[in-house]
Parts: C-alpha cells; sequence; structure tokens
C-alpha cells in the first residue's frame, strides 16, 4: 500500500504487478490514464455508449478458486438512473464494482454496457467511459490543480475551475494561501476528509465520464463537509448511471433502484418504499444499517 502515496511519475517507472494491486491499478488508470499490463488484442473494438445501460447477467467469480465471491449475480442499471447496492459487508458489493471496469474478469455470466460485453472492447475505451469516487480518494505529491487535472490530461484553466465550483471546491481551494497552486499529498496542506472527496469529485466532474460508481464515505464527515460533499454528489449524478455502495439512509431512499446483495448474489431489488413495504430482506437490513440514521432524519 505503500505504493499509493508515491508520486505518480515515479509509480508510472514502476513495473508492478496490476493484478495483484487493485488498488494501483484503479489509480494509475484514473491518474495516469495509461494502460494496465494487460493488453487488448489487436483490432478490439471500442466501447461505444449510447445511454449508459448497465447489465449483469448470471455473473460467477471468485478471487481465489473454490472460495466464490460472486454465486450468479444478475441486475439491470437503468441509463442515467442511480442504482443503491446494500448488504452486509463481504457480500460482494466492491467486487461488483471491480469487475464493472475490468480489474478482474468474470468466471462465468456476462456483462454488458449498452450490449456490448465488456471482454469484447478495449480496456482502455471501458475505463474512460466510468468514474470512480470513493472515501479514499487517492491524492498524489503534487499542486491542487494537477490533481483536478489528473480527469483530463490537457484540461484548461477554465475547465479545471468550472470542475471545482461544480464539486463544491473552489471556494475551499481559494481559501488556500497558495490557491490552485498548494501543495497537497506528503507534507503539503492538510485536507479534510470532506475535502479529499470534493477534490476527487472535480476530477470525475472533469472526466465527465457517463458512468459513475460511488463508494459512499462509511465514517462521518463534518457536517458542513457533508452536505457540501452530498450537493456535490447530487449534481454530478445527474445524467450518469450511478452504481453507489450506499451506506446512507438518504441515498437509498433517492435511489431509482436499490439492489440487496448478500453472499453474491442481489436476493431483493426496487426502490426503498416497495421493499420496505415488502419486508423482507431490505427491510431486515435497513432496520439494522439504517435505524440510527432514521431518527436522525426525523429528528
Ligand atoms: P462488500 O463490498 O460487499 O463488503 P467485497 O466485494 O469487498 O464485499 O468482498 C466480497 C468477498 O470477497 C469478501 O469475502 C472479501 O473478503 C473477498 N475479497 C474482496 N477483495 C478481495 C481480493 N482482492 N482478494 C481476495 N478476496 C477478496
Ligand atoms: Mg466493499
Amino acid at each position: 500500500l505503500l505504493l499509493c502515496y508515491e508520486p505518480a511519475k515515479r509509480l508510472a517507472r514502476l513495473n508492478i504487478d496490476l493484478t495483484t494491486h487493485l488498488l494501483g491499478a484503479r489509480m494509475l488508470f484514473e491518474i495516469l490514464d495509461r494502460p494496465a499490463t494487460e493488453a487488448d488484442a489487436p483490432g478490439t473494438p471500442e466501447l461505444v455508449v449510447r445511454g449508459g445501460a448497465v447489465a449483469f447477467d448470471e455473473v460467477v467469480f471468485s478471487y481465489r478458486e473454490s472460495e466464490p465471491v460472486l454465486r450468479g449475480l444478475s441486475f439491470i442499471a437503468e441509463p442515467g438512473q442511480t442504482t443503491a447496492l446494500v448488504g452486509p459487508s463481504g457480500g460482494g458489493k466492491s467486487t461488483v464494482m471491480n469487475l464493472l471496469e475490468r480489474f478482474y474478469d468474470v468466471e462465468s455470466g456476462v456483462i454488458t454496457i449498452d450490449g456490448q460485453r465488456i471482454d469484447t472492447v478495449t480496456r482502455r475505451s471501458l475505463r474512460q467511459a466510468i468514474g470512480f469516487v470513493s472515501q479514499d480518494v487517492f491524492l498524489f505529491t503534487g499542486t491542487v490543480r494537477e490533481n483536478i487535472a489528473a480527469g483530463l490530461p490537457g484540461a484548461t484553466e477554465e475547465q479545471i475551475i468550472a470542475a471545482a465550483r461544480s464539486a463544491h471546491a473552489h471556494d475551499f481551494i481559494m481559501g488556500f494561501e497558495g490557491g490552485y497552486d498548494s501543495r497537497v499529498g506528503e507534507r503539503g496542506t492538510q485536507l479534510s476528509g470532506g475535502q479529499r472527496q470534493r477534490i476527487a469529485i472535480a476530477r470525475a466532474f472533469l472526466k465527465d465520464a457517463p458512468i459513475l460508481l460511488l463508494d459512499e464515505a462509511t465514517a462521518a464527515l463534518d457536517s458542513e463537509s457533508e452536505a457540501e460533499v452530498q450537493k456535490a454528489l447530487q449534481s454530478l449524478q445527474t445524467n450518469r448511471t450511478t452504481l453507489v455502495i450506499a451506506h446512507r439512509l438518504q441515498t437509498v431512499i433517492n435511489a431509482d433502484k436499490i439492489c440487496v446483495i448478500e453472499k453474491g448474489r442481489v436476493v431483493e431489488s426496487g426502490r426503498h418504499e416497495e421493499l420496505v413495504a415488502k419486508r423482507g430482506r431490505y427491510f431486515t437490513f435497513h432496520q439494522l444499517q439504517f435505524a440510527g440514521q432514521q431518527e436522525r432524519l426525523s429528528a
């Protein structure tokens, strides 16, 4: 994990086995926009995204032999809509995202985007179509500007500032003595969790990918930051197909569809009200996971 904190240029020179360093692989694509060690066969077509419909059909996958993680997992994420993935820890939610970005390949079953099997298009075109924001934001040693610009190599100053504004990051950045030239990362300006997340959101705005993967923060941010992050995320999701690993009650309530993932399968799906009324797996999980948040919301 030490690798993750290395300056990006140094990382680029390292010959890492990316298949065993998942975070490294994702980071290289997000930050450096360069292919991993796996090459596509010559003549492989590019993914063509229209609406951005994502479909998993009976996907089976394991990281290690004889330890199945996904056991015939199926769902459809409609174009432009938000699909929340919920369920107990270890159920396979993060794995769904890893497979969609093709950091691993399925054992059986099919994953498609707008009808194209993701294993038949170039990895680069696939990963260019997908933005990713999580609580473990990777910031490399460099300026705020460079960290945002990583979303779109060659971005203009205007584009970078527009993305930061959309991410509700511009004001706090301008509050730093060095503004966009402030250094972050090791020995740089210390950023709060909410600020780091908004830098990542700015990067995603700049990338402007039609499909968005969000892994919501589990730890609470300070309440002002939380509100800003939520506003930024909400506008980032507009007109993008979003898959969100949801830890907030508000997120599942607002989702167009909730998929409950348990032991590598989608065991229930629908909208919040439908699933509550059904009194099935979601209802039980919801009571355990979100009960405290419900009280806070209604307080
Ligand atoms: P969730 O996100 O729902 O908590 P994950 O997809 O992270 O679930 O994990 C599903 C299962 O796969 C867990 O048993 C986890 O320990 C295992 N797992 C996750 N990532 C790896 C990995 N890189 N190598 C081996 N096992 C993994
Ligand atoms: Mg996870």
